[in-house]
């Protein structure tokens, strides 16, 4: 079994009503290591009873009379600055703990995740109390105001891609506006969020306002959509289970919010600096894995600067090797799963028979230890926008390259994909910026740089990327509802 720090206790039981408890039924799955291949531990596998117990022990907080729903605002902000400086002050503890059960770099867990998850929880702490109605201009003889009362219970539903930090940008907004939560992280990285639940605790958040249930989510996530008790379900994950998450909850007319998956093009434009957007180009694709949302799948090279660029980029992605994952040098770490990885090597294989130019990687990594999940970063060139490789979402470190003519070229083939989530354009004309900014259908477009995020800046998808926000003021709409108040004069 692979250990973490002697001084750490692992949290492997559901967090239910303050307490950590076993599944009712006694179930448990067992977590892997992906850098090790070995088991970390059991852990405590939900069923519909326990989600049954959580939003029991989560609608008790929503009570007019309960601590959580009597609790001043700013109070309810203290204890989530105290759980955001217990992060900062834990971030190796609960660093490791994400590393080795997702397989990134512990450079990313600890010194990226958990502090962007700290930040998320100072920065809604801050909105605690601030959210506020109106007074509105109605008829004669009376007077009108709204209220922006919490939605109520909310079903949390994260992927294994950044365990924590996704987890937290659900439950900060959550909290800083009054409402409970029912957090179900992935199968694959349940530690991190189990661990998060015990600091919370230990921050004096009251029992039943988080609950943290992991388990299948065929099993523990259809309970929590299905649920009459859970008031609007907040996702992130896969198009597929977005969208037959999205179908589900009709049965009970359930608020939903989505964030789904990413085919980003990151586009090079001929004036761009071109060492600066190679950098950018591995950082987008390779951070993570390339297990991320965002990723910059796709990138879109103006022909003219394609052969300098492409030399630069494949220079630099040879020199990336993937590596033990809890080295602090390291920085292409495991793909979290053995069916991950199948996954990616399907993937490049189907890129090779499709014609695309392997330039780049192309096959497994070994560290030296003849085990774990490792796949070298892998890039095509020449790739046609019709093959596999550039319309679907990978999720893993390869990366699909495509020649353009010109700026409208550019944004004719960055749009023509079903997904909306990001995108990035690299150059020195300020007006071609804002131009392809503007013409790009994505959530978020960055202009020379690449996955940058900030927990003030909202953050989404258009078309099949979902809709909703997390992050910004903007996500506080997920968690509030407006009440109107008429009074007659
Ligand atoms: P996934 O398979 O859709 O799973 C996401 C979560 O949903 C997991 O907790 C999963 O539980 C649960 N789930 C699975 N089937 C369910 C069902 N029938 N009902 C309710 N919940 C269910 O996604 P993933 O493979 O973990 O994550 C990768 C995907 O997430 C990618 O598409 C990626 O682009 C997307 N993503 C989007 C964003 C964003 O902000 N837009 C951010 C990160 C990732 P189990 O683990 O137990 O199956």
């Amino acid at each position: 079994m692979t250990a973490v720090a002697s001084n750490t206790t692992l949290q492997t039981r559901l967090f239910i009503n303050g307490e950590f408890v076993d599944a009712k039924s006694g179930q448990t799955f067992a977590t892997i290591n992906p850098a090790t291949e070995e088991k970390i531990a059991d852990v405590a596998s939900g069923g519909a009873e326990d989600v049954d117990a959580a939003v029991k022990a989560a609608r008790a907080q929503m009570e007019p009379a309960s601590e959580w729903q009597k609790m001043k605002p700013r109070d309810r902000a203290k204890i989530m600055w105290r759980l955001a400086d217990m992060l900062m002050s834990r971030a190796e503890e609960i660093g490791r703990i994400e590393t080795i059960d997702n397989g990134k770099p512990i450079f990313e867990s600890q010194y990226v995740d958990t502090p962007a998850a700290a930040e998320c929880l100072y920065y809604f702490a801050g909105w605690s109390g601030k959210v506020t109605g109106d007074t509105v201009p109605v008829q004669d003889n009376a007077f009108a105001y709204t209220l922006r009362e919490p939605v109520g219970v909310v079903g949390a539903i994260t992927p294994w891609n950044f365990p924590l930090m996704l987890a937290v940008w659900k439950i900060a907004p959550a909290l800083a506006t009054g409402n409970t939560v029912i957090s179900k992280p992935a199968s694959n990285t349940a530690l991190s969020l189990l661990k998060f639940a015990e600091y919370a605790r230990e921050c004096g958040l009251p029992a039943g306002v988080l609950n943290v249930v992991p388990g299948r989510g065929s099993v523990v996530g259809n309970a929590i959509v299905d649920h009459p008790g859970v008031d609007t379900i907040a996702f992130t994950g896969s198009v597929e289970v977005g969208r037959e998450l999205m179908a589900r909850a009709a049965k009970t007319l359930k608020k939903v919010t989505l964030e789904l998956g990413g085919k980003s093009p990151n586009v090079v434009l001929a004036d761009a600096d071109l060492d600066a957007a190679s950098k950018g180009a591995l950082n987008a694709i390779f951070y993570g894995k390339g297990e991320v949302c965002a990723a910059g799948s796709r990138l879109l090279v103006e022909e003219s600067v394609h052969d300098d660029l492409m030399s630069r980029v494949i220079d630099r992605a040879n020199k990336m090797v993937a590596a033990d994952p809890l080295h602090p040098k390291t920085r292409l770490g495991a793909i979290v799963s053995k069916e991950q990885m199948e996954t990616v090597l399907r993937y490049i294989e189907s890129g090779k028979k499709e014609g695309a130019k392997l330039v780049a990687g192309g096959e497994r990594a070994d560290i030296g230890t003849g085990k774990g999940y490792f796949v070298k970063p892998t890039i095509f060139d020449d790739v046609d926008p019709k093959m596999k490789i550039a319309r679907e979402e990978i999720f893993g470190p390869v990366l699909a390259t495509i020649r353009f003519k010109d700026v409208e070229d550019a944004i004719a083939k960055a749009n023509a994909t079903n997904f909306g989530l990001a995108a990035a354009v690299w150059t020195r004309d300020i007006s071609k910026a804002h131009r392809v900014a503007r013409a790009i259908k994505a959530g978020t477009v960055w202009i020379n740089t690449y996955n940058l995020y900030d927990p003030a800046l909202p953050f989404g998808g258009f078309k099949e990327s979902g809709f909703g926000r997390d992050q910004g003021r903007d996500a506080l709409e997920k968690y509030t509802q407006t009440k109107s108040v008429w009074i007659n004069l």
